[in-house]
């Protein structure tokens, strides 16, 4: 038996009438979406939207509460409610800033150690973990992949902002997980870079890897991604297949701006239209 529930697919997310607060202001209020496994998805919405507390919560850095008692689990990652992140590392890499930031600010440990951590679901290699050859050996690959393998011995507070993202993407990729979450990655990466990494997850999403992508830019939103959910003030304004949500109705509705839409060999781009058309 493993660890993910016996249903044979269960949704890799749902979250059912999801509220959170911080500090007393509701920042989820009653969220409810489901993504399934294999399913690739885009997740968009302007600044303040909750899109990355949605990636806090995968985390198990918040916790979101249900409104009633008893009422339907609000979180649930491939079936289950309770998850640790330890075990949870082993089905899903997640690339975010809070992440990134925690290891740019550790002044001991170098970009290979750590990737290699991520097997441990640590931060750090500690005394006591043992390190294999095939380990050693996927981490380089990984950091190569992302064009990183110049940087593995290089401590990561010495790293730009661009590199220390092309490191933490290597370390959720090692050890192929079935499901990469990622906020915003293109961040800090030049544009050489950002189209490497796309091309990268597009790879990933034909060898079977599904993708959840939390991203400010349509253009990012990659041909094998079909389902797009749109959050805006803290719940889902707009879910479905990409060709319905990403349109100029539903856009400028949720981004409160005229937005027209193109569609380009796969490709999505949006235009702010000006005042003069
Ligand atoms: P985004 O969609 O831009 O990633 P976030 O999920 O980071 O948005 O934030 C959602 C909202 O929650 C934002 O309006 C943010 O200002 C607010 N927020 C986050 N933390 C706190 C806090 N501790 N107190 C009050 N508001 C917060
Ligand atoms: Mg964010």
């Amino acid at each position: 038996m493993t660890d993910i529930d016996e249903n044979p697919r269960p949704a890799l997310l749902e979250l059912n009438d999801a509220h959170l607060a911080r500090d007393g202001v509701a920042i989820l209020r009653g969220m409810s979406l489901r993504i399934e496994q294999g399913q690739h998805t885009a997740i968009l919405g302007p600044n303040g939207a909750g899109k990355s507390t949605l990636v806090r919560l995968i985390h198990r850095d918040d916790y979101p509460f249900a409104r009633e008692p008893g009422e339907r689990a609000p979180l649930r990652l491939f079936g289950r409610e309770r998850w640790n992140v330890f075990e949870l590392r082993k089905h899903m890499g997640i690339v975010s800033g809070d992440l990134q930031y925690r290891f740019v600010t550790d002044d001991l440990t170098d970009a290979l150690d750590a990737v290699l951590a991520g097997f441990f679901s640590s931060q750090v290699i500690d005394v006591g973990m043992i390190v294999t050859r095939a380990q050693r050996m996927a981490a380089m690959k990984a950091l190569e992949r992302l064009g990183a393998a110049h940087l593995a011995h290089r401590r990561l507070p010495t790293l730009s902002t661009g590199e220390a993202r092309r490191v933490l993407i290597a370390r959720a990729l090692a050890h192929d997980p079935g499901a990469l979450l990622l906020d915003e990655p293109t961040t800090g990466l030049d544009f050489v870079a950002q189209r490497t990494l796309l091309e990268t997850l597009r790879t990933l999403a034909h060898a079977g890897t599904t993708l959840v992508l939390v991203t400010h830019h349509l253009e990012e939103i990659l041909p094998e991604i079909e389902h797009v959910i749109v959050l805006r003030g803290g719940r889902v304004f707009a879910s479905g297949n990409k060709r319905d949500v990403l349109c100029a109705g539903i856009l400028s509705e949720a981004y409160g701006a005229p937005i027209r839409v193109q569609e380009r060999g796969g490709y999505y781009h949006a235009h702010i239209e000006s005042r003069d058309g």
